[in-house]
């Protein structure tokens, strides 16, 4: 078991593009493993690998947040979004990489995706509500795009200058997550 510092923006990694993922791996599980571990340790809903420096298509994701924490875990590799509704829902984000700082965004309501499990095996999800913003934000990630791009100027230099207040004492801007005890 071992748990990941978090990246804290403005960490050049979170604006990098990830690369899809071609071996399937005991080490790609364990990393995996890691991030759900990494996660649940810094009270999270979702995680993807440029969180953790890696610049890689893997996301995590609690799907159960809303009801109940750790019922429904998703674990998405090369996920790509192959539908969007037109439709949008406006929903209060937050994000690791922002701690503390949370703000309404619009997403489509309704999504399909495509991705692979830790062994390869393609499966197809379709989302709404909750779940479709969760993955969308996540998904993001893998392109280098934050909650904070979805905002309007006003409210993105609040949140930056909010962010250089909470970075001050971390100089590599990295958020160290420590196991906490239930
Ligand atoms: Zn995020």
């Amino acid at each position: 078991m071992a748990y990941w510092d978090i990246l804290l923006y403005p960490h050049p990694l979170l604006r990098e593009k990830s690369t899809d993922i071609e071996e399937f791996t005991p080490e790609l599980g364990q990393l995996i493993d890691d991030m759900f571990d990494t996660m649940f340790a810094a009270q999270g809903l979702g995680l993807a690998a440029p969180q953790i420096g890696k610049n890689i298509k893997l996301v995590v994701l609690d799907a159960g947040a809303e009801m109940k924490r750790g019922s429904e875990l998703m674990e998405l590799i090369n996920p790509r979004i192959v539908y969007k509704s037109p439709e949008t829902v406006i929903l209060e984000e937050g994000c690791l990489s922002f701690p503390g700082i949370y703000a309404n965004v619009e997403r489509s309501a309704e999504i399909k995706v495509e991705a692979m499990d830790r062994h390869g095996k393609p499966f197809t999800i379709e989302a709404d509500s909750f779940l479709a913003v969760a993955l969308q934000h996540e998904i993001d990630h893998l392109s280098g795009i934050l909650f904070i791009d979805h905002l309007g100027r006003v409210k993105q230099s609040m949140i930056k200058r909010k962010m250089k207040k909470i970075t001050r004492g971390h100089k590599l801007l990295k958020r160290e997550v420590r196991r906490r005890r239930a």
